[in-house]
């Protein structure tokens, strides 16, 4: 368990900002049952991802996108917040969050009970799904899994169209495929908070993944950077503290000796 002191000299730097810039990955949400993609276990070990030119051209491909997404579907249905993500949310109660940065795409910060306006999910969410063609945005997901479980079959969008047939276009979860392009705008938000904020915390992430990595890099540079992840990450030469603990044990006890 990390000592008094650190949680005491991370507590102060979050009692005395006002615009914390939050980053958060996988580690954050390891304890709430959801399985890292890129550790020892994850699925990526054992399978490819599909890419986005792939997942476009054949339907061997959306077969197998949806047969991964499936795989880890009911873990990421029935996943909870954790003491983690509710600290977060304490710390935005208090008024003191400016942004929330994740890779994460489980919907769990979400969840927890933010304010949509203050998250940004970089990577997407896999508790949506999307037409690539038109755009359109399906929340109620669970028929889509049990229809593709029944006949294998890749979904296809049945919005009507101005014309009065249906689209038709490719459906996949609302994540960012690799080769897929980011999109530019929650990019462009996230680097604006990098430069506005006070105070930078990256939680359970190995800060290796770019460009996401960019945005605590950014506030970084003119803010007290805390880094709390198990294992290395790329950016520990800039941390003003860094903590070798779950995300879990560490932050519910910063909160407390910073917001009580
Ligand atoms: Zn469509």
């Amino acid at each position: 368990m990390t000592d008094p002191e650190t949680v005491e000299q991370v507590a102060r730097l979050v009692r005395n900002a006002e615009r914390i810039l939050v980053f958060t990955g996988a580690g954050i949400s390891t304890g709430s049952g959801i399985p890292d993609f890129r550790g020892p276990q994850g699925v990526w070990k054992r399978k490819q991802p599909v890419y986005f030119q792939d997942f476009v051209a054949s339907v061997e491909a959306r077969t197998e996108h949806w047969d991964q997404k499936l795989e880890g579907y009911e873990a990421f249905r029935d996943a909870k917040p954790n003491a983690a993500h509710e600290a977060l949310v304490a710390i935005e109660r208090a008024g003191k969050l400016h942004l929330l940065v994740t890779q994460n795409i489980d919907g769990l910060h979400h969840a927890a009970g933010h304010d949509p306006d203050r998250v940004v999910e970089l990577h997407g969410t896999n508790r949506a799904v999307e037409c690539i063609r038109c755009g359109h945005v399906i929340e109620e997901i669970g028929p889509i899994f049990e229809r593709f479980r029944e006949t294998r079959t890749p979904p296809r969008c049945e919005r009507e169209t101005a014309g009065g047939g249906l689209c038709g276009g490719l459906l996949k979860t609302a994540t960012i495929s690799f080769g897929q392009a980011m999109p530019e705008e929650p990019m462009r938000r996230s680097l604006q908070a990098a430069e506005e904020a006070d105070l930078v915390i990256a939680i359970g992430s190995t800060l290796s993944v770019q460009p996401a990595a960019l945005v605590p890099k950014v506030a970084a540079e003119h803010a007290p950077y805390v880094i709390i992840n198990r294992g290395e990450t790329d950016q520990d030469a800039l941390a003003t503290v860094r903590v070798e603990d779950d995300a879990v044990s560490f932050l519910p006890r910063v909160v407390q000796a910073a917001l009580e």
